[in-house]
């Protein structure tokens, strides 16, 4: 039998935005990342709102049906202040929820934040990317190196606010004495690689809070260039948790101290704004890209039959001429 364990959170604005519109929900055995999205501070208010819906229901038990009404009503709340309120139009959120119960680990999913699982020394990413590079790398149409660097690597397919109901990813985990899981927003995994995350990890195994600070790093010195959150909790066996309590460490680097520290007016460069583009669209686009570039390639073998044509003809006239000029 086992039990939560270690318990952490951070959150951090990154070194290229003003503001932070991730949020996450630490509420054991409940946890949460939302990463925000839409115009002026619009973001920020779709990612506290789910996040605060969560919060307001409450870690009760249900595994991944407890947790797909969690994320429904979260999405009802978004969505309707979506639509009162104009400043607030368009906005949505990711969101990643986890919820650990009977030694199992409950999951709900949607955007492109994301849950891992580091166990005996490595890591497995248990969430699907909502999102457009991975739903063009899934139909092939893209690689994984072309996937960092994708202009659209913000487009996400799915987020909560933007429908009246939404889809939820759902699976369920059995969970391990030991087991370690994150809660990512993808601030950080688009500036860490899983290897680079699972090495940090591991070398601050004993210390989930210098973890949690290396990740953070780590983000920012690759670049920072979206808010960075990480949620952490880890699997502990039974009889090691006594105490009946879990014991938790969240832990905040102030915005302030962030802004003066590494915000300098240099490095205001705009960044890609998260936008959602339904799979169905993306998907439209891939097969209209497919009739078009099968058009070309028609339209080059007309040419080239075209020239040969011409040059036989050109060759066979030269022939003929040729002959009939030694005939006389
Ligand atoms: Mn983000």
């Amino acid at each position: 039998m086992s039990s939560l364990g270690r318990v952490g959170a951070v959150t951090d604005p990154g070194r290229r935005r003003r503001r932070n519109e991730d949020a996450y929900v630490v509420e054991p055995p409940l946890f949460a990342v939302a990463d925000g999205m839409g115009g002026a501070q619009a973001g920020e208010v779709a990612s506290r709102l789910a996040a605060a819906a969560l919060k307001e229901s409450g870690a009760e038990a249900g595994g991944e049906q407890r947790i797909v009404s969690l994320i429904q009503e979260a999405n009802r709340r978004v969505y309707d202040r979506s639509n009162r309120d104009p400043k607030a139009s368009g906005m949505g959120t990711t969101m990643t929820v986890a919820l650990v119960e009977n030694g199992q680990v409950a999951f709900g999913h949607v955007g492109d934040s994301r849950a891992y699982l580091i166990r005996a020394g490595s890591m497995e990413q248990l969430t699907e990317d909502h999102s457009l590079v991975a739903e063009l790398m899934r139909s092939g149409k893209l690689s994984p190196e072309e996937a960092e660097s994708h202009p659209q690597r913000s487009v996400i397919t799915r987020a909560l606010g933007t429908d009246p109901d939404v889809d939820v990813d759902t699976f369920t985990i059995a969970a391990e004495a030991g087991d370690l899981f994150l809660l990512c927003s993808d601030g950080l995994t688009t500036m860490v690689s899983n290897q680079g995350i699972l090495d940090l990890v591991e070398q601050h195994r004993d210390d989930m809070e210098g973890a949690l600070r290396a990740l953070v790093g780590a983000a920012n010195r690759e670049g920072g260039e979206d808010n960075i959150t990480v949620v952490a909790f880890e699997i502990a066996a039974a009889h090691l948790n006594h105490d009946g309590e879990t014991r938790e460490h969240v832990l905040e680097i102030a915005d302030e101290a962030h802004d003066a520290d590494t915000l300098t007016e240099v490095d205001e460069v705009p960044v890609v704004d998260t936008a959602v583009i339904s799979a169905e669209e993306i998907q439209a686009g891939v097969r209209a890209r497919e009739r078009e570039e099968r058009a070309v390639r028609r339209r080059q073998l007309r040419r080239r039959i075209v020239a040969w044509a011409a040059l036989l003809l050109i060759v066979g006239g030269i022939a003929l001429a040729l002959y009939l000029g030694f005939v006389r």
